[in-house]
């Protein structure tokens, strides 16, 4: 199931559009399972899910933490993960790049817009990303690599256009720019019902789960 699923989203994505498998909630072999079948980046949520499954599954595909990184998280996450996609503050990239320099690593993120402008929403006001990628941009163990959104929490995918196509808008404005230390090359938009949409809004990495995977079982 999950193998003719994986293949099936693979051969529908236009050329230089990456699929990352969002694994919340997924064993180790489900995960395999998907990479068996293409999956090339795995999307964690959650620090030590993405340990259980790192540990298992090592490091023949790439890591992406897609969920909201705790501080406390930092030092382990920078070990596991080959890409931050949910970057939205100075303080939480201070701690990155600090834990980074200790390990001699450098890491790519994205920054996370709040497209829907929503109170109480992670990701980073449309109007500040400039100038917090431009702080970002000063930290020499962190990269920034593009940008990621989520969108509000809809069961229309269309109302979700004008949040990517802002994000997109900001992604060429910033790209524009050519700030030093900033490589926009990745924009992470898009869901199981929404990545088609994404894509016409020019997402290059799409997150996907429920459609890979199934429906979700949370216990
Ligand atoms: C769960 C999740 C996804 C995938 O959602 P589906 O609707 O299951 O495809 C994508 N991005 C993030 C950040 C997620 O948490």
């Amino acid at each position: 199931m999950i193998r003719e699923e994986v293949k099936m989203i693979l051969a529908g994505l236009p050329q230089g559009v990456t699929l990352v498998g969002a694994a919340k909630t997924r064993t180790p072999s489900e995960i395999m399972e998907a990479i068996d079948a293409g999956l090339t980046i795995v999307g964690e949520n959650y620090v030590q899910e993405a340990e259980q499954a790192f540990n298992k599954i090592g490091n023949r595909v790439k890591w992406h933490m897609i969920g909201h990184l705790q501080k406390n998280k930092v030092k382990k996450a920078v070990t596991i993960f080959d890409m931050i996609e949910t970057i939205d503050s100075m303080k939480l990239c201070t701690l990155v790049d600090r834990a980074c320099k200790e390990m001699g690593k450098t890491m790519p993120v994205l920054i996370e817009i709040n497209s829907g402008e929503e109170d109480q929403k992670a990701g980073v006001m449309p109007d500040s990303a400039i100038t917090l990628i431009k702080e970002i941009a000063t930290l020499s163990n962190i990269r920034v690599m593009g940008l990621m959104t989520m969108g509000p929490l809809t069961t229309d995918p269309e109302a979700l256009r004008p949040c990517f196509r802002k994000t997109r808008e900001i992604f060429d404005h910033i790209k524009d720019e050519n700030l030093e230390g900033a490589e926009m090359k990745y924009l992470s938009m898009g869901m199981s019902d929404s990545y088609k949409i994404a894509i016409e809004e020019g997402a290059n990495l799409v997150r996907i789960g429920t459609r890979l995977f199934g429906a979700r079982d949370y216990k």
